[in-house]
Protein backbone atom coordinates (compact mmCIF):
# COMPACT_ATOMS: atom_id res chain seq x y z
CA UNK A 1 0.00 0.00 0.00
CA UNK A 2 2.96 2.29 1.20
CA UNK A 3 4.39 1.49 -2.06
CA UNK A 4 1.60 2.05 -3.91
CA UNK A 5 0.71 5.69 -2.25
CA UNK A 6 4.45 6.27 -3.28
CA UNK A 7 4.02 5.25 -6.68
CA UNK A 8 1.28 7.03 -7.20
CA UNK A 9 2.86 9.95 -5.63
CA UNK A 10 5.98 9.90 -8.03
CA UNK A 11 3.41 9.21 -11.11
CA UNK A 12 1.38 12.21 -10.54
CA UNK A 13 4.79 14.47 -10.09
CA UNK A 14 5.70 12.46 -13.35
CA UNK A 15 2.83 13.82 -15.24
CA UNK A 16 1.95 17.22 -13.93
CA UNK A 17 6.20 17.51 -14.97
CA UNK A 18 5.19 16.77 -18.08
CA UNK A 19 2.54 18.96 -18.31
CA UNK A 20 3.91 21.94 -17.19
CA UNK A 21 6.99 21.73 -19.33
CA UNK A 22 5.03 21.28 -22.19
CA UNK A 23 2.71 24.85 -20.96
CA UNK A 24 6.38 26.20 -20.30
CA UNK A 25 7.32 24.89 -24.37
CA UNK A 26 4.19 26.20 -25.63
CA UNK A 27 3.74 29.74 -24.12
CA UNK A 28 5.71 32.17 -21.88
CA UNK A 29 7.89 35.21 -21.74
CA UNK A 30 11.07 36.13 -19.69
CA UNK A 31 13.49 38.79 -18.90
CA UNK A 32 16.33 38.73 -21.80
CA UNK A 33 19.71 37.89 -19.68
CA UNK A 34 22.80 40.24 -19.83
CA UNK A 35 24.52 37.74 -23.06
CA UNK A 36 21.90 38.19 -25.00
CA UNK A 37 21.47 41.89 -24.45
CA UNK A 38 25.39 41.72 -25.50
CA UNK A 39 24.65 39.75 -28.34
CA UNK A 40 21.73 42.21 -29.70
CA UNK A 41 24.65 45.31 -28.92
CA UNK A 42 26.97 43.65 -31.12
CA UNK A 43 24.59 42.56 -33.42
CA UNK A 44 23.27 46.21 -34.17
CA UNK A 45 19.38 44.69 -33.54
CA UNK A 46 19.48 47.47 -30.60
CA UNK A 47 21.80 50.50 -29.75
CA UNK A 48 22.33 52.55 -26.76
CA UNK A 49 20.24 55.26 -28.61
CA UNK A 50 17.09 53.07 -28.46
CA UNK A 51 14.38 54.28 -26.74
CA UNK A 52 13.76 51.61 -24.79
CA UNK A 53 16.40 49.87 -23.07
CA UNK A 54 17.43 45.99 -23.46
CA UNK A 55 16.02 45.26 -19.91
CA UNK A 56 12.75 46.48 -20.46
CA UNK A 57 12.51 43.91 -23.19
CA UNK A 58 11.02 40.36 -22.92
CA UNK A 59 11.49 37.19 -24.59
CA UNK A 60 8.17 35.29 -25.76
CA UNK A 61 8.14 31.94 -26.50
CA UNK A 62 4.77 30.35 -28.33
CA UNK A 63 3.38 27.75 -30.22
CA UNK A 64 1.86 28.28 -33.65
CA UNK A 65 0.36 26.43 -36.62
CA UNK A 66 2.78 26.34 -39.81
CA UNK A 67 2.04 26.02 -43.03
CA UNK A 68 1.01 22.51 -43.22
CA UNK A 69 -1.09 22.71 -40.33
CA UNK A 70 1.25 21.60 -37.80
CA UNK A 71 1.54 22.83 -34.53
CA UNK A 72 5.21 24.38 -34.43
CA UNK A 73 6.94 25.18 -30.79
CA UNK A 74 10.07 27.54 -31.92
CA UNK A 75 7.70 30.88 -32.31
CA UNK A 76 9.74 33.51 -30.72
CA UNK A 77 9.10 37.59 -30.18
CA UNK A 78 10.75 40.31 -28.14
CA UNK A 79 8.41 42.91 -27.20
CA UNK A 80 8.16 45.50 -24.24
CA UNK A 81 7.46 43.91 -20.99
CA UNK A 82 4.25 45.61 -19.91
CA UNK A 83 2.98 43.89 -23.18
CA UNK A 84 4.45 40.09 -22.73
CA UNK A 85 1.63 39.04 -21.11
CA UNK A 86 -0.61 40.22 -24.09
CA UNK A 87 0.89 39.13 -26.67
CA UNK A 88 1.31 35.62 -24.70
CA UNK A 89 -2.25 35.79 -24.60
CA UNK A 90 -2.84 36.67 -28.43
CA UNK A 91 -0.77 33.75 -29.50
CA UNK A 92 -2.55 31.00 -27.58
CA UNK A 93 -5.73 33.17 -29.36
CA UNK A 94 -3.92 32.88 -33.04
CA UNK A 95 -3.49 29.16 -32.34
CA UNK A 96 -7.11 28.42 -31.20
CA UNK A 97 -8.33 30.30 -34.06
CA UNK A 98 -5.85 28.45 -36.22
CA UNK A 99 -4.11 31.10 -37.99
CA UNK A 100 -1.18 30.01 -39.83
CA UNK A 101 1.87 31.52 -39.37
CA UNK A 102 4.59 30.90 -42.08
CA UNK A 103 7.94 31.10 -39.72
CA UNK A 104 8.53 33.27 -36.25
CA UNK A 105 11.85 34.31 -35.31
CA UNK A 106 13.55 37.40 -33.59
CA UNK A 107 15.31 39.88 -35.99
CA UNK A 108 18.44 38.73 -35.16
CA UNK A 109 18.06 35.50 -37.18
CA UNK A 110 18.39 37.71 -40.06
CA UNK A 111 21.10 40.47 -38.26
CA UNK A 112 18.01 43.02 -37.69
CA UNK A 113 17.20 43.09 -41.41
CA UNK A 114 13.73 43.34 -42.09
CA UNK A 115 14.41 42.79 -46.13
CA UNK A 116 15.43 39.30 -45.21
CA UNK A 117 13.17 38.34 -42.90
CA UNK A 118 10.51 39.81 -45.04
CA UNK A 119 11.73 37.82 -47.89
CA UNK A 120 11.80 34.63 -45.28
CA UNK A 121 8.22 35.51 -44.98
CA UNK A 122 8.99 35.91 -41.00
CA UNK A 123 6.59 37.25 -38.24
CA UNK A 124 8.16 39.46 -36.13
CA UNK A 125 8.62 41.77 -33.27
CA UNK A 126 11.56 43.94 -31.54
CA UNK A 127 13.55 45.65 -34.57
CA UNK A 128 15.60 48.45 -33.04
CA UNK A 129 15.29 50.38 -36.41
CA UNK A 130 13.90 53.64 -37.67
CA UNK A 131 10.39 53.78 -39.54
CA UNK A 132 11.08 52.39 -43.36
CA UNK A 133 11.93 55.33 -45.45
CA UNK A 134 12.17 57.80 -42.11
CA UNK A 135 14.40 59.29 -39.47
CA UNK A 136 11.86 58.44 -36.49
CA UNK A 137 12.25 55.34 -34.04
CA UNK A 138 9.83 52.80 -35.80
CA UNK A 139 7.27 51.21 -33.27
CA UNK A 140 9.11 48.01 -33.34
CA UNK A 141 11.67 49.66 -31.93
CA UNK A 142 9.65 49.89 -29.27
CA UNK A 143 8.39 46.07 -29.24
CA UNK A 144 5.38 47.63 -29.42
CA UNK A 145 4.63 46.26 -33.04
CA UNK A 146 4.46 43.12 -34.69
CA UNK A 147 4.75 42.27 -38.46
CA UNK A 148 2.52 38.92 -39.26
CA UNK A 149 3.56 36.74 -42.60
CA UNK A 150 4.94 39.57 -44.61
CA UNK A 151 4.37 37.57 -47.94
CA UNK A 152 0.53 37.43 -47.85
CA UNK A 153 0.81 41.13 -45.99
CA UNK A 154 3.21 43.14 -47.84
CA UNK A 155 4.00 47.27 -47.08
CA UNK A 156 3.18 48.86 -50.11
CA UNK A 157 5.11 52.48 -50.73
CA UNK A 158 3.03 54.44 -52.78
CA UNK A 159 5.01 58.05 -54.03
CA UNK A 160 3.08 61.01 -54.65
CA UNK A 161 3.60 60.37 -59.15
CA UNK A 162 1.68 57.05 -58.41
CA UNK A 163 4.64 54.70 -57.98
CA UNK A 164 4.18 51.80 -55.99
CA UNK A 165 6.49 49.73 -54.30
CA UNK A 166 5.94 46.59 -52.97
CA UNK A 167 7.79 44.39 -50.10
CA UNK A 168 8.44 41.71 -50.73
CA UNK A 169 8.94 41.32 -53.82
CA UNK A 170 7.04 37.62 -53.99
CA UNK A 171 3.90 39.84 -52.41
CA UNK A 172 3.60 41.90 -55.99
CA UNK A 173 1.76 39.29 -58.24
CA UNK A 174 0.08 37.63 -55.17
CA UNK A 175 -1.40 39.54 -52.28
CA UNK A 176 -1.81 43.32 -53.51
CA UNK A 177 -5.32 41.95 -54.21
CA UNK A 178 -6.93 41.48 -50.81
CA UNK A 179 -10.23 39.02 -51.56
CA UNK A 180 -10.01 36.20 -50.69
CA UNK A 181 -13.23 34.58 -52.31
CA UNK A 182 -12.62 34.57 -55.60
CA UNK A 183 -13.89 31.89 -58.40
CA UNK A 184 -11.25 28.77 -59.17
CA UNK A 185 -8.55 30.47 -56.47
CA UNK A 186 -8.70 28.63 -53.26
CA UNK A 187 -8.64 31.42 -50.65
CA UNK A 188 -5.14 32.19 -48.84
CA UNK A 189 -4.29 31.35 -45.08
CA UNK A 190 -2.58 34.25 -42.95
CA UNK A 191 -4.08 37.08 -44.38
CA UNK A 192 -4.03 39.83 -42.10
CA UNK A 193 -7.99 40.79 -42.56
CA UNK A 194 -8.68 37.24 -40.62
CA UNK A 195 -6.94 38.82 -37.31
CA UNK A 196 -7.56 42.68 -36.76
CA UNK A 197 -10.63 42.27 -34.01
CA UNK A 198 -8.11 38.90 -32.93
CA UNK A 199 -5.08 41.69 -32.48
CA UNK A 200 -7.31 44.83 -31.15
CA UNK A 201 -8.76 42.38 -28.48
CA UNK A 202 -5.27 42.27 -27.11
CA UNK A 203 -4.14 46.16 -27.23
CA UNK A 204 -2.92 46.48 -30.75
CA UNK A 205 -5.66 48.95 -32.38
CA UNK A 206 -3.79 49.95 -35.07
CA UNK A 207 -3.72 48.25 -38.37
CA UNK A 208 -1.43 49.48 -41.26
CA UNK A 209 -3.79 47.72 -43.42
CA UNK A 210 -5.74 50.62 -42.64
CA UNK A 211 -3.49 53.06 -43.88
CA UNK A 212 -3.76 55.39 -47.15
CA UNK A 213 -0.16 55.30 -47.23
CA UNK A 214 2.22 53.79 -47.13
CA UNK A 215 -0.48 50.29 -46.82
CA UNK A 216 1.48 47.86 -44.58
CA UNK A 217 -0.64 45.33 -44.03
CA UNK A 218 1.64 42.93 -42.34
CA UNK A 219 1.99 46.05 -39.43
CA UNK A 220 0.05 45.86 -35.81
CA UNK A 221 1.13 48.31 -33.57
CA UNK A 222 -0.62 49.26 -30.09
CA UNK A 223 -1.44 53.06 -30.01
CA UNK A 224 0.11 56.14 -31.51
CA UNK A 225 3.56 56.86 -30.66
CA UNK A 226 2.68 59.09 -28.12
CA UNK A 227 0.79 56.61 -26.00
CA UNK A 228 3.47 53.79 -26.29
CA UNK A 229 5.96 56.45 -25.08
CA UNK A 230 3.77 57.10 -22.06
CA UNK A 231 3.50 53.69 -21.47
CA UNK A 232 7.70 53.80 -21.21
CA UNK A 233 7.57 55.93 -19.27
CA UNK A 234 5.21 54.32 -16.67
CA UNK A 235 5.83 51.64 -14.12
CA UNK A 236 5.33 48.62 -15.78
CA UNK A 237 2.61 47.60 -13.33
CA UNK A 238 0.87 51.74 -13.97
CA UNK A 239 1.34 51.16 -17.65
CA UNK A 240 -0.13 47.83 -17.46
CA UNK A 241 -3.48 49.33 -15.75
CA UNK A 242 -3.49 51.82 -18.51
CA UNK A 243 -3.38 49.46 -21.30
CA UNK A 244 -6.06 47.08 -19.43
CA UNK A 245 -8.67 49.93 -19.50
CA UNK A 246 -8.43 50.71 -23.37
CA UNK A 247 -8.99 46.80 -24.01
CA UNK A 248 -11.87 47.32 -21.85
CA UNK A 249 -13.16 50.18 -23.39
CA UNK A 250 -12.91 48.09 -27.00
CA UNK A 251 -14.23 44.89 -25.39
CA UNK A 252 -17.48 46.84 -24.08
CA UNK A 253 -18.09 48.78 -27.05
CA UNK A 254 -17.83 45.61 -29.14
CA UNK A 255 -20.18 43.85 -26.67
CA UNK A 256 -22.71 46.73 -26.94
CA UNK A 257 -22.90 46.47 -30.71
CA UNK A 258 -22.78 42.11 -30.91
CA UNK A 259 -26.14 42.06 -33.07
CA UNK A 260 -24.86 44.33 -35.71
CA UNK A 261 -24.12 42.18 -38.38
CA UNK A 262 -21.47 44.84 -40.15
CA UNK A 263 -18.42 43.70 -37.52
CA UNK A 264 -15.69 44.82 -39.50
CA UNK A 265 -17.67 48.14 -39.55
CA UNK A 266 -17.92 47.69 -35.33
CA UNK A 267 -14.45 46.98 -34.83
CA UNK A 268 -13.54 49.67 -36.85
CA UNK A 269 -15.11 52.13 -35.00
CA UNK A 270 -14.41 50.61 -31.21
CA UNK A 271 -10.65 50.81 -32.44
CA UNK A 272 -11.09 54.47 -33.93
CA UNK A 273 -12.78 55.28 -30.51
CA UNK A 274 -10.17 53.91 -28.34
CA UNK A 275 -7.32 55.40 -30.63
CA UNK A 276 -8.76 58.74 -30.38
CA UNK A 277 -8.83 58.72 -26.70
CA UNK A 278 -5.30 57.48 -26.35
CA UNK A 279 -3.80 60.59 -28.28
ZN1 LIG B 1 5.84 46.69 -38.90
Amino acid sequence: MKFNVIFLGLLMGFISNVVSSEESQGFSFSILSNDYCQQLLAEGVITNNNPVPCERLRRINFSYLDESSKIKHDGEWVVLDVLAPKVVALTKKLLEQKFIIFNAKPIEDYNGDDQLSMADNNSSSFNGRAITGGSSWSLHAYGAAIDINPVQNPFIEIDADGTARISPIKSARYAVNRLNQRPGKLPRLGMAEDVVDTFAQFGFFIWGGDWNYPIDYQHFQVGPRSFVGTLVAMEPHKAEVLLDKYISMYLSCKQNRQSDLEQRKVRAECAGRVIAEMR
